[in-house]
């Protein structure tokens, strides 16, 4: 995995991208320092982006405090009003959004980026809908009791490469809207098209309420570590969740953590071998694979195993894998140098234990970018490093069986815990498997699928708590019981 807490050296011939500032108590911040953005079509930096210091994750934690009484203190009819506007305002801005988060990311423009910036203008709209219930617990002759919900104050909110703008938003609009004001710190290899949402969402926000710092990881530990920010929402890496819940620890910092996945789907002998391949590609390699809940594993009946590989290999070589600006590129590349490598690792390491690749196999050296093509091997099993770990990337590994209580067991013997998916005919028999599966989502003959109105959250090592609808918007309150005389 990348190093989280380096930065690239400023690129001495590059200048910052106007307008792309940090915002910290709603001015925009110019600061010194600077470290290079690099394209991942190339290899090459094409933009500085301002680093921030421990200066200014001070300042942020602190606007971000002297905002959250009035911002707090505000109905909820009117948050969700402001954040109406921030959806509006960036509908009007979205081509801008998209393109820069297309550059530094890698995602074809025309179609994952512009797709990924929709979602994430729909899901402010869906959020911000949402309405915490008064839930009465008791009312009878000894009293009546409420449980109500109030804002838990400075929240902090730490994003990773693999949707800059979707998980952002996925925090920052239920921590707003339950009345919480926010400092955001994405990831340093994708942090331009976060800056500049930041400074949208800004236009239609009090100053103080959503301020940004962008910089390597160490401004994270600062924010975990932070004894005036009361909440960390984190999506990333197991390791670095664990890092932020040992900062955490100091003030008892409220948690929702996102971590890895290394999904399985087990695809039992009775599946629809064409429409099963069909919708299994797109859920494992759709963003080049780099989809904390894609497909990672796919165990296949003995019986169908050879059909479904062969249908997969055959999508996967026709995929067009190109730089984000060219309109026929379906896929990217993977994010980053080292992303790329560990995958090249992981591919030659599967070679060299008996797997057969179908499809792609080794890194592809187009223009120095970071290219490895859509592939799927073959003949691999447990206990090989390409199975058991996270590959994040478009590598997909196909395990035959024999027995699907063995494939659902072999599903579980791993220490992450975020998706699963039966795939046959007989839906009866899959939603039993699918109950078995030791995950936080499961689904049956799908995949992935998310929506802002379903609870989703990782089981075992995949994380804390949980993101979307109320369950989601509840991890941004604090609980408090109210006890009334009998007959209030
Ligand atoms: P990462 O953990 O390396 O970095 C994520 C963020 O944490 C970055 O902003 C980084 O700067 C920051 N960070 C790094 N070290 C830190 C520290 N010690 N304290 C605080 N912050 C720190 O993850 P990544 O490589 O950017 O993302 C890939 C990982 O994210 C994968 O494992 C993937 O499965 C996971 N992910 C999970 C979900 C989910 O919803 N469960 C979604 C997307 C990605």
């Amino acid at each position: 995995m990348p190093d989280p807490t380096q930065t690239a050296k400023p690129a001495a011939d590059l200048a910052l991208i106007e307008p792309v500032m940090m915002v910290i108590g709603g001015h925009k911040i110019v600061t010194g320092d600077v470290f290079a953005v690099v394209d991942p079509a190339t290899g090459r930096p094409f933009a500085n982006c301002p680093l921030a210091g421990e200066v200014q994750v001070e300042d942020a934690v602190a606007a971000a405090r002297a905002a959250f009484c009035g911002w707090a203190a505000l109905p909820i009819e009117q948050r969700a009003a402001h954040l109406e506007r921030v959806a509006d305002a960036l509908e009007a801005r979205k081509h801008d959004v998209a393109h820069l988060l297309s550059r530094e990311q890698g995602k074809p423009a025309h179609s994952a980026a512009l797709g990924e910036v929709g979602g994430a203008i729909n899901w402010t709209r869906a959020t911000a809908k949402l309405r915490p219930q008064v839930e009465v617990l008791k009312d009878d002759a000894t009293g009546r009791v409420e449980l109500r919900r109030k804002p838990l104050g400075v929240v902090a909110s730490i994003t990773p490469w693999n949707f800059p703008i979707l998980i952002a938003i996925w925090h920052i609009i239920p921590a707003i809207l339950g009345g919480n004001t926010v400092v955001l710190k994405p990831s340093s290899g994708t942090p331009l098209s976060t800056l500049l949402m930041v400074e949208i969402a800004n236009e239609h926000l009090p100053a103080g309420v959503l301020n940004s710092v962008s910089g390597p990881g160490r401004l994270g530990s600062q924010l975990a570590g932070h004894a005036g920010v009361d909440k960390i929402v984190f999506t990333g890496s197991t390791p670095t969740g664990r890092d932020i819940m040992k900062h955490g620890a100091a003030n008892l910092k409220r948690l929702t953590l996102e971590l890895g996945g290394n999904d399985a789907a087990i695809v039992l002998a009775d599946a629809d071998v064409e429409a099963t391949a069909k919708k299994v590609f797109l859920k494992s390699f759709g963003n080049s694979g780099q989809v904390c809940a894609a497909i990672k594993r796919l165990y296949v009946h003995d019986s169908i195993h050879d059909a479904m590989a062969e249908r997969l290999a055959q999508l996967a070589s026709a995929a067009i894998v190109g730089p984000g600006d060219d309109p026929q590129s379906q896929y990217g590349p993977v994010q980053n140098g080292k992303q790329l490598a560990f995958l090249t690792g992981l591919a030659e390491d599967a070679t060299a234990r008996g797997g057969r690749f179908l499809a792609g196999g080794l890194p592809e050296g187009k223009g120095g970018g970071f290219y490895f093509p859509l592939s799927v091997v073959v003949d691999v099993t447990d206990g090989m490093p390409i199975v058991d770990l996270e590959q994040f990337g478009p590598i997909l590994p196909i395990i035959r069986f024999h027995d699907a209580e063995e494939a659902v067991r072999l599903a579980n013997a791993n220490e992450l815990g975020l998706g699963g998916s039966i795939w046959s005919s007989d839906v009866g028999e899959a939603t039993r498997l699918a109950a078995l599966l030791e995950c936080g989502s499961a689904w049956v003959n799908d995949h992935s699928t998310i929506s802002p109105d379903i609870p989703f959250g990782g089981a075992k090592q995949s994380g804390l708590g949980s993101e979307f609808g109320l369950h989601g918007l509840y991890e941004y309150m604090q609980m408090q019981t109210l006890r009334l005389p009998a007959g209030a």
